[in-house]
């Protein structure tokens, strides 16, 4: 076999683009990267909360706790999983949170993303999850910035649709020795190298994996565009999938009351929540801490809020804001109040018979005169004290929506590709939503763009020791 001219990356959203990047200007390799769609970015551009990263200078209080926090999170899988694969885990959550800052500071300081703002998600125990102070989504920011500074680099080669179908594999037990793709003009082609896979996850495979591995799901819509799912083109030169029953259905989707059947929904960031804003049910009664874990808000919606009459399954739950929350998201406001999903009235005009009450309880737990019935300790910027039928608020439908696959190849700390045995796939690395394991049951908001940046850094620096070494790594 003659030695690999480029490293191959599948895939254009973050973890693509950050092992693009540590390959091209960090190891000055040349890297050929495939996309299958026309615009690069994938699922990463449309990420509207942000990254997580502790301890961090934005941070304004310590944090100790990412780790236990990510532990707690992943629940079951990670804490009944046999020694071995308890261990891998653990090694993947460790390199997550301990690089975290520093994976904030790779974007800060060596790409020039601002992402001095810091808000609490739900299942965090501080705020810890990053966004920038201007216009753009976090998201939107990062994969521009990324994208802005790879179209300077000769060394990379940006290939959109097309479409990897298959890797290359020499012999049984060998390594992955390159890609067939189908190119522009549905013209298929070979090309060899080593090859990261960065190809996200399932959320949008209603008809494929999804339906294989969740038929429970049929009918949730989803924030992910419809999309084939990627591992089993992994598991067709020997890789393991680990959790891919582990799907986490976000707990509030935007319903766009002009297209209310739409399969797709843009997600109500939880930074909204974050910020102060607050869940209830048709008739304006809270009946969650709006900050638990994602997995715990959307079983609460299926539980008590009822469901809609329409084909499609949605529940009745109503998101509110008040001008303190919503003043600390000034970019997404914007964008939600253009697109009709939020609207700004008041809290007489909503008319709703339980709110006033509703609001006021929520008015005075904030400010302290009492504790909260369903347990939340955090509030954001919500200001409201008083509430009065002109008080403004900001408020918008919502339901739950499929939203992430926590299931996925397997990889260790290295990013290697591992077999059925545990053992590496030599030549093919991997990281990003397509891998599994690391977020057990449920992901926590901010730790996917961040798993994105850790781990495809590290396939990039190992993916160019392989090649600088000409193969058996
Ligand atoms: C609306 C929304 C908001 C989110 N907000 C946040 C957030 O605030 N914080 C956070 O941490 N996470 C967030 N997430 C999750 C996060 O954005 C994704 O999990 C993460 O960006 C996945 O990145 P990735 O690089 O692994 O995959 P993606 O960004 O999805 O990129 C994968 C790319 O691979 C391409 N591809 C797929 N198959 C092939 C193939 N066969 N050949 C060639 N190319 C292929 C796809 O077209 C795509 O461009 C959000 C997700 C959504 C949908």
């Amino acid at each position: 076999m003659t030695p690999a001219k480029t490293i191959i990356v599948i895939g254009s959203g973050l973890a693509g683009l950050t092992a693009t990047t540590q390959l091209s200007l960090t190891h000055h390799l040349p890297v050929l990267l495939l996309e299958l769609t026309s615009k690069p970015g994938g699922n990463s551009i449309k990420a509207s909360s942000g990254i997580n990263g502790a301890p961090t200078r934005y941070q304004s209080v310590g944090d100790s706790a990412f780790l236990s926090d990510t532990i707690k999170s992943a629940g079951t899988p990670f804490v009944v999983s046999a020694a071995e694969e308890r261990g891998r885990r653990e090694k993947l959550m460790n390199a997550l949170v301990d690089t975290s800052a520093s994976a904030v500071y790779w974007l800060t300081d060596e790409c020039g993303v601002d992402l001095s703002k810091v808000a609490m998600l739900g299942g965090h125990s501080v705020a810890r999850t990053h966004r920038g102070a201007g216009k753009k989504t976090p998201g939107y920011d990062i994969v521009s910035t990324l994208l802005g500074r790879l179209d300077k680099e000769p060394l990379v080669k940006v290939q959109t649709e097309s479409r990897v179908t298959r890797l290359l594999k020499e012999g049984e037990g060998g390594e992955v020795v390159g890609v067939e793709y189908t190119g522009q003009g549905n013209v298929t082609e070979t090309v060899y190298g080593p090859v990261v896979v960065a190809t996200g996850g399932f959320a949008g495979d209603a008809r494929g994996l999804l339906a294989q591995y969740r038929p429970d799901l049929a009918g949730i819509p989803s924030t992910n565009d419809a999309r084939q799912g990627t591992q089993p083109l992994l598991q067709a030169v020997g890789a393991a999938v680990v959790d891919m029953d582990q799907v986490q259905v976000h707990p509030t989707g935007f319903v766009d009351e002009k297209d209310g059947e739409a399969m797709v929904k843009f997600l109500a960031a939880e930074a909204l929540r974050g910020e102060g804003g607050i869940l209830l049910l048709g008739d304006g009664k809270r009946f969650v801490n709006e900050l638990e874990m994602r997995e715990h808000v959307t079983k609460v919606i299926m539980d008590r809020a009822d469901r809609l009459q329409t084909p499609t399954r949605q529940w009745d739950v109503n998101i509110l804001l008040d001008e303190g929350a919503a003043a600390a998201l000034e970019s997404h406001m914007g964008f939600y109040l253009w697109k009709g999903l939020l609207r700004k009235t008041t809290a007489g005009e909503l008319a709703l018979p339980a709110l006033e009450g509703t609001l006021q309880d929520y008015a005075d737990v904030v400010a302290g005169k009492k504790p909260d019935e369903f347990g939340r300790v955090a509030f954001g910027n919500w200001t409201l004290t008083d509430v009065k039928p002109d008080s403004v608020v900001y408020v918008g439908k919502v339901t739950p929506v499929v939203h992430f696959t926590m299931g996925g190849v397997v990889i260790n700390e290295r990013s290697q590709v591992l077999d059925e045995q545990g053992e590496p796939i030599k030549g093919l690395w991997a990281a990003g939503e397509i891998t599994g394991g690391l977020h057990g049951q449920n992901r926590l908001g901010g730790s996917s763009l961040l798993e994105c940046v850790v781990f495809g850094r590290i396939a990039g620096d190992e993916a160019a020791a392989f090649y600088n070494r000409g193969s058996d790594a």
